[in-house]
């Protein structure tokens, strides 16, 4: 009875159609995450971790009552969009920022955390502008928003894309690239971890993260629900908790 009033179908084994529905039926959520974007989503002595790794963890646990109730997929830049819409994750939380040809193919909820794209460099280069690497080589994460700034504003840059951060920070590190245009949240945990490297003052984005959802009629339950709980976070002061808990010291422009 329970079952047919929540979810109006007779077949107590049969999956509902709305995905919020399903994701209660189911007793599980699946999330797409990074695991190569520190301090966002990342592995350390093999456990999952990071800000995204939090926001995920409480909205888990306010749509299903535990936060271990979520199964995590990881994604790239590159593949979070396709395993969206091929139906391999329920929702992305991956540093993805909400832009108008994403938002033609999928659905975002409200921003939950505002990065700018920067350029890290090592110590020693003498870059000080995204103009300079016009006549040099600059390294990109494919999939991502920085693809598309460093055609813009270095359209003759020769640029080298990877899949994941660390080959593309693996470039920078070998001297095959003399920069890299990133989130200057991922940059940061580079140069917490790396001595020697430095992220340039200039922000030439403003990077607006947010949950990627599928389109339809079937997602908008969830998506309602999604953006209560990110305006509960933001509220209650726990959005602001999980940046200072992972971003210490970002706002000194590290
Ligand atoms: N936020 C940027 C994007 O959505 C780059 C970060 C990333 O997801 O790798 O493309």
């Amino acid at each position: 009875m329970v079952f047919l009033g929540l979810f109006g179908c007779t077949n107590p084994n049969r999956e509902p159609k709305d995905l919020l529905a399903r994701i209660k039926f189911r007793n599980k959520i699946i999330i797409g995450i990074k695991s190569d974007s520190k301090p966002f989503g990342y592995i350390e002595k093999g456990e999952l971790k990071g800000f995204d790794v939090d926001v995920a963890k409480n909205i888990t646990k306010r749509i299903l009552g535990d936060e271990e109730l979520a199964e995590y997929v990881y994604v790239t830049a590159d593949s979070r969009i396709s395993d969206l819409n091929s139906g391999k994750v329920d929702i992305v939380i991956a540093t993805m920022s909400i832009n108008s040809k994403r938002a033609d193919i999928i659905d975002f909820t409200i921003p939950y955390y505002v990065a700018g794209q920067a350029l890290i460099i090592k110590n020693s280069s003498k870059i000080n502008s995204i103009e300079s690497l016009n006549t040099r080589r600059a390294g990109i994460i494919l999939g991502t928003t920085g693809e598309k700034t460093i055609r813009q504003l270095a359209p003759n840059a020769t640029v080298i894309g990877k899949k994941n951060y660390n080959e593309a920070f693996d470039l920078l590190k070998e001297d095959k690239v003399d920069a890299i245009l990133a989130d200057d949240s991922i940059l940061y945990g580079f140069v917490l971890d790396n001595k020697g490297y430095k992220i340039l003052p200039a922000r030439y984005t403003k990077e607006y993260y947010a949950i990627a959802l599928r389109q339809g009629e079937e997602n908008k339950e969830l998506k309602e629900e999604l953006n209560k709980i990110l305006n509960h976070m933001q509220q209650t002061g726990k959005l602001n908790r999980i940046k200072e808990k992972w971003i210490p010291n970002l706002h000194k422009g590290a």
